[in-house]
């Protein structure tokens, strides 16, 4: 039976993806990362600080999730936030967790620190992600501590972007062919966004990335993505640069179905490549986008 006094999110079918950006901060400098640190010119709206550890465990508990939901701990680098260990101890055990990190951390505390049955569950892909970010973290290191992680039980994925430069391209190529002999599940990931002056990525609605002439629109999300504040955003680019929050996650009145409703966005033209891109859903199936858009007007 649920408790009365709690107002519970239930996620719906169609809704793809839950996140909490823990923590904007990084111990990397990647040139091509997405939310420049949160200390760059994005996220500048971004008044709120970080959440205390007991509303990161409050806002989780409101969660009801379906088995193949997961709340996904990302950032940043979701790790550096000083109540991670809390969170992923006190969280009731009904919510299961998937990790974004780029394995910075130190393992052993992190084994001795995380419950396996937190980040275990039925998926087509590992529960904790680990970005190898050439020239940023060192792939031996990452090989080593994935290899601990998984004799301590753990479901550990690697990640490579297929930054379009042959030689970083080919250099991804030869360690994932090196980690998946040793039994090191490596995946590659499309770069997506601009590099050398040019735009890479698929995107569902023409000029949503980088246009040169902002629009209006009405954009409707498919994902709950709360920023370190705990601020929900209707996408990601709001996220980052902490524009128009829909709710904050602890406020009683939200719940799924505020997720689904179509919103007024001005600025159409600096949508994130993560939220228009045409990509594969948690189902592994590919087509899927992560907003929906209609009535694109330019604005003059
Ligand atoms: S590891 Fe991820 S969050 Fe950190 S700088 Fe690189 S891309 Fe950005
Ligand atoms: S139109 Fe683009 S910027 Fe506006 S809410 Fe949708 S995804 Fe975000």
């Amino acid at each position: 039976m649920e408790k009365s006094n709690i107002s519970y999110i239930r996620p719906k079918k169609h809704h793809n993806y839950v996140a909490f950006f823990l923590t904007l901060a990084c111990d990397l400098r990647c040139s091509y990362c997405i939310n420049l640190h949160g200390t760059g010119s994005r996220y500048i709206g971004a008044k709120n600080s970080h959440m205390t550890v007991k509303k990161w465990v409050e806002s989780a508990n409101r969660l009801n999730l379906r088995d193949d939901l997961p709340l996904t701990l990302q950032g940043g680098e979701p790790t550096l936030y000083k109540g991670f260990y809390e969170i992923v101890n006190e969280v009731k055990e009904e919510v299961k967790m998937d990790l974004l990190t780029n394995m910075f951390f130190d393992v052993d505390i992190f084994i001795k620190n995380t419950p396996v049955w937190r980040f275990t569950r039925d998926a087509p892909y590992a529960a904790i992600r680990a970005s190898y970010h050439p020239g940023q973290n060192d792939i031996n290191v990452l090989i080593g501590k994935s290899l601990k992680m998984q004799e301590a039980g753990f479901r550990v994925g690697l990640y490579g972007i297929l930054v379009p430069d042959e030689e970083i391209k080919n250099h991804i190529l030869e360690v994932q062919e090196m980690c998946l002999k040793m039994g090191i599940d490596f995946r590659t990931k499309e770069f997506l966004g601009v590099y050398n002056g040019k735009l890479y990525g698929t995107f569902k609605y023409e000029n949503s990335v980088c246009g040169n002439q902002m629009g209006a629109c009405e954009c409707k999300p498919t994902e709950l993505i709360v920023d370190p504040g705990g601020y929900v955003y209707g996408c990601h680019a709001d996220l980052y640069n902490g524009r128009n929050p829909i709710a904050h996650i602890l406020d009683e009145n939200f719940n799924e179905k505020e997720i689904d409703k179509f919103r007024d966005c001005y600025f159409y033209g600096d949508c994130n490549p993560c939220d228009v891109k045409v990509k594969t859903n948690r189902f592994q199936i590919f087509g899927h986008t992560s907003v929906e858009i209609r009535n694109i007007l330019e604005l003059k």
